[in-house]
């Protein structure tokens, strides 16, 4: 199966898609860290980001892929070879990463490089745009939602660890940013895919989550015809 998470900024849809992958022993692939790795590399350039010719070169240069890391166990971004998980975390990235994504060129590309990656199918992939454009034929559709300062707080406890002086101010005021971009961009918007089961964990604890999204693989298992199901 190709199970597909989609959601906005910060409300926990890896945690909930590396666990969802562990229980499955399904492959996880975080679509965000593409578009991530993407601007790290524009930003390192220094690209004018509105320079869509400069913009194609780059991409022309830029290989990504996953690799499982035993100690960390799961599957971190390689940018032509390189361990880059630390660098796309950063603020920078964070600010610059949603006008990045809304460039058609970019989105092309990434969006190739996940249908390749979801060839054999046995994946969780979260991402914005997966259950509606990039596997609209997912046979499971995660929705995730949280309320805004929630999802802020969330985020600031993990940025304060690379960045110290960044104010919950900031980081909610980045949060919503992005989601405004990202839900009214002209291509591959956020929305939720009509088919998609919506999740609010704005008061469910990791574990909680986990078992809703479970039960809900089940049973859409259970309802999958014969030579479809696939149980771990
Ligand atoms: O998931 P994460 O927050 O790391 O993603 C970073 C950014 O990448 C998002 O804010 C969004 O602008 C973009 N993105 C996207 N489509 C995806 C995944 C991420 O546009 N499938």
């Amino acid at each position: 199966m190709i199970i597909a998470i989609d959601g906005y900024s910060s409300c926990g849809k890896s945690t909930l898609a590396r666990q969802l992958a562990s229980a499955l022993q399904y492959r996880y692939i975080d679509s965000g860290a593409m578009y991530r790795a993407i601007t790290y590399e524009l930003l390192r350039r220094k690209v004018d980001l509105n320079d869509l010719a400069a913009i194609r070169e780059v991409l022309k240069d830029i290989h990504l892929d996953f690799q499982y890391d035993r100690a960390a166990q799961r599957s971190l971004l390689l940018l032509n070879g390189q361990h880059v998980e630390q660098a796309i975390r950063g603020w920078e990235v964070s600010e610059a990463v949603s006008q990045v994504a809304a460039i058609p060129e970019v989105r092309e590309f990434a969006v190739a490089e996940q249908r390749r990656m979801g060839q054999q199918r046995g994946i969780v992939m979260d991402g914005r745009d997966i259950g509606t454009v990039v596997f609209p034929d997912a046979e499971v559709k995660i929705f995730m939602t949280a309320d805004l300062h929630t999802r802020a707080v969330r985020r600031w406890k993990e940025l304060r660890e690379q960045h110290p002086d960044i104010s919950l101010e900031e980081v909610e005021k980045n949060l919503q940013e992005r989601d405004l971009m990202d839900t009214q961009r002209a291509i591959s918007p956020l929305r939720k895919a009509a088919d998609a089961f919506v999740i609010d964990n704005s008061h469910l604890n990791e574990a909680q989550q986990l078992q809703i999204a479970l039960d809900y693989v089940k049973k859409v298992q259970e309802h999958l015809p014969i030579g479809k199901t696939i149980i771990p």
